[in-house]
């Protein structure tokens, strides 16, 4: 027997036990305490409206117990656990209440798009596995203190009170870089729903308080609103606040440039060179790429490759540079003879992901001129995700004969002991460190320790931004094996490169 019929029939046995007790005794009791007729008459009203009253505070006892029982269930979603739309409204109101003055509220809605077409397609139960392991997700890409309910069936609600984005890359998980979050809850859908083999994106509706609202109320039907104007115009985040609306749409209109940037080759390429300390010959050249958009002019590789990464083009980038290095290169001849390794840079979202590093590897195996002086630059923080992943991804690629160089060395706080744990050919010491050579005892200092102990490991080292003669003779001190910089060679086109080679040749 279930629970709710258990304890409905406890209830109907015990007021009829009590009801059945009243109507053997109560008379008998009312005849033996009186016997004249208009006092039993009296008594057997009082009697009739006790029972009444007694009856009622049951039932009222019962119903507020069970309709509290009720509203308890409501509270959590059944399905994915998290709390229920009448529980987040509440909590939203304390959490707005609680708002420090620098403080913002961010109320965000998501929502699976065509939700419908997964039910009819998948089945029902398919498409609530597909709910619970985005709510799982989300969960996980939260930060501490978010409120998070699910609207069923195929929505979720998000808020949390956060400081504005200064730093993104900022340890206090206050202050949140809002576009950078809002887009990995679009990304996480899709992945969420892939795991399972369904194709699903999301929209999602961003409003604020106070700048959208300044009750739960408000600020939730301004993220509704939002999420419509996402809906109609089939965009992903749609933010309520105007100002952001029209950063997000410039980022979005930035993105959908560089996909047609790349889609028709627009892309550049200029080599930096890099010469050896000792003998002042070239030792190798750096492939970087360029972006000059027809209407925005020079765009920094800083600017678009952090948004390439984010948006998944960075898989078309790497494989274009190669593609169009071997075309530029080869026909040089510099390849072997004057140029001893041709480095590429390489995005940790890359690195760290082993179909992609697959279809690299099978890219360079094709360049087949350039492939033997193919040397990869990792950041310090890609290889250093997971050292054991890294460390074996490290060995195959020397395995199949890639040269491996660490990137911006010194910029991700990393025990210099760790370089034991891994096999590389190459360590490129962040320009912020060469910089301070000359006026800042402490960069002389961090140089020499990672020079010292890259030698033990028979690892060659590389300094970057060398700008001045001041920094050059500082690090010939330091026995620093190579440099590059602006003093030694900017980056230039492969024509300008060709000549660069040629003069510095004729000048040796
Ligand atoms: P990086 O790999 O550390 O490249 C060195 C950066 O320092 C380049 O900036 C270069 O132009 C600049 N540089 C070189 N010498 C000097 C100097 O003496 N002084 C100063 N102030 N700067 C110098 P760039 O080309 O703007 O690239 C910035 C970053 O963008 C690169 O840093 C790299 O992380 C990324 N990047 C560039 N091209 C690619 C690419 O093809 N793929 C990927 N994944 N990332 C790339
Ligand atoms: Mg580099
Ligand atoms: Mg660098």
């Amino acid at each position: 027997m279930d629970k709710s019929h258990k304890s409905a029939l406890s209830i109907a046995g015990f007021y009829l036990l009590f009801a059945g007790c009243w109507i053997l005794f109560s008379d008998r009791v009312v005849e033996s305490l009186v016997s004249n007729v208009e006092e039993v008459t009296w008594l057997q009203t009082a009697k009739g409206w006790f029972f009444v009253g007694v009856t009622a505070l049951l039932l009222y006892l019962a119903v507020k117990r069970f309709t509290q029982q009720i509203e308890q269930a409501y509270k959590l979603d059944g399905m994915t656990g998290l709390l229920s739309h009448e529980l987040f409204k509440l909590q939203l109101r304390d959490l707005i209440q609680a708002r420090k003055e620098d403080e913002k509220t961010i109320v965000a809605i998501l929502d699976i798009n065509d939700f419908k077409e997964v039910n009819a397609r998948f089945g029902f139960e398919m498409a609530d596995k597909m709910v619970t392991e985005i709510s799982k997700s989300i969960v996980k890409h939260s930060l501490s203190r978010s409120l998070i309910c699910r609207l069923p069936p195929d929505q979720f609600m998000l808020a949390r009170n956060y400081s504005d984005a200064i730093d993104p890359d900022a340890i206090d998980p206050d202050v949140v870089d809002v576009e950078g979050r809002m887009a990995g809850y679009v990304n996480l859908v899709a992945e969420a729903a892939a795991k399972l083999g369904i194709e699903a994106t999301c929209s999602v509706g961003v409003a604020f308080c106070p700048i959208d609202g300044s009750s739960a109320k408000q600020v939730m039907d301004a993220a509704v609103e939002a999420l419509r104007v996402a809906k109609l115009n089939r965009q992903a985040i749609q933010y309520h606040n105007k100002a952001l609306t029209e950063q997000a749409r410039a980022r979005r209109q930035l993105v959908e440039s560089l996909q047609k940037a790349i889609d028709e080759e627009l892309l550049t390429l200029v080599y930096q060179p890099k010469y050896v300390l000792d003998t002042n010959e070239l030792s190798g050249i750096e492939v970087l790429v360029r972006w000059n958009d027809v209407t925005r002019g020079f765009i920094s590789p800083a600017e678009f490759i952090p948004l390439a990464e984010e948006y998944g083009l960075i898989h078309r980038i790497t494989p274009f540079v190669m593609q169009r290095a071997a075309n530029e290169l080869e026909p040089t001849g510099l390849l072997g003879s004057k140029i001893k390794h041709v480095s590429i840079n390489v995005s940790a979202v890359e690195f760290n992901n082993s179909q992609a590093m697959d279809a690299l590897l099978a890219r360079i195996k094709k360049q087949k001129s350039l492939a033997p002086f193919v040397r990869l630059e990792l950041t310090e923080t890609a290889t250093l995700a997971d050292i054991q992943q890294s460390s074996s991804m490290l060995l195959r690629l020397r395995s199949e004969g890639v040269g491996i160089s660490i990137d911006d060395f010194g910029t991700g706080y990393t025990s210099l002991a760790m370089l034991k744990d891994l096999t590389i050919d190459e360590l490129k010491i962040d320009r912020s460190f060469v910089s301070g050579l000359g006026d800042c005892g402490r960069s002389t200092t961090i140089i020499s320790a990672i020079i010292g102990m890259a030698r033990s490991f028979n690892i060659n080292v590389v300094a970057e931004g060398v700008e001045t003669e001041e920094q050059l003779n500082a690090l010939k001190t330091m026995r620093c094996n190579d440099a590059q910089g602006y003093l030694l060679g900017r980056p230039v086109d492969i024509v300008a490169l060709q000549h660069h080679l040629g003069e510095t040749e004729s000048a040796a």
